[in-house]
């Protein structure tokens, strides 16, 4: 079984990709957003619960993303890997992420990485914002302080993978196409 984790700021080009990636590798996609997002459109107490926080742009609690995660991992004993995008997103996820493998008699074989800079973050997720109708996507404060939340919380865990040796980068200011290309040439390692 293959654990791969689709790392970048929130607008980096991950959802675009991992659709791409799913197509040719037949990996079981997870995103913690959709997730949460489904959760809220069902009107669940989880939903509830997750759909203020998501609004204000701040994170939801780890157990909760945790917990979501391993259900799904548990759920689909079959299939040939697994694509985290937008999980983990703090240290306290990554750490029991990688017990949770363990657990499981895996590891992450890679993170890769899209890199962007912050101005371009910006103008793409409100690009994206009239696309998808994303409540969270609309508004100036609520942009800033994701990507706030994004330096504060998930940024520290670049240092935490480059030290596992597993940590990939890759320019995510570039063409859907090249992006795509230097992912495969990383799953195809
Ligand atoms: P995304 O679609 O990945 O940008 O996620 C949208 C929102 O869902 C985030 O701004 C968070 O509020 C919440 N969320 C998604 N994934 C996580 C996670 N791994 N940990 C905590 N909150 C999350």
């Amino acid at each position: 079984m293959r654990y791969y984790i689709l790392f970048g700021p929130p607008g980096a080009g991950k959802g675009t990709q991992a659709k791409q990636i799913v197509d040719k590798y037949n990996y079981l996609h997870i995103s913690t957003g959709d997730l949460l997002r489904h959760e809220i459109e069902a009107g669940t107490e989880l939903g509830k619960k997750a759909a203020e926080l998501i609004e204000r742009g701040d994170l939801v609690p780890d157990e909760v993303v945790v917990g979501m995660i391993r259900r799904k991992i548990t759920d689909n004993p079959h299939i040939k890997g697994f694509l985290f995008d937008g999980f983990p997103r703090t240290i306290a996820q990554a750490e029991t992420l990688d017990s949770m493998l363990n657990e499981f008699g895996g590891k992450v074989d890679a993170v890769i990485s899209l890199t962007l800079e912050d101005k371009l973050v910006y103008d793409r997720i409100l690009h994206r914002a009239m696309i998808e109708n994303r409540k969270d996507d609309m508004d100036r404060a609520t942009i800033e302080h994701r990507i706030a939340t994004y330096h504060q919380k998930t940024e520290p865990l670049i240092s935490y993978y480059k030290g596992k040796g597993n940590y990939r980068e890759i320019e995510g200011n570039d063409t859907i196409e090249h992006v795509f290309a230097n992912i495969s040439r990383i799953l195809d390692e």
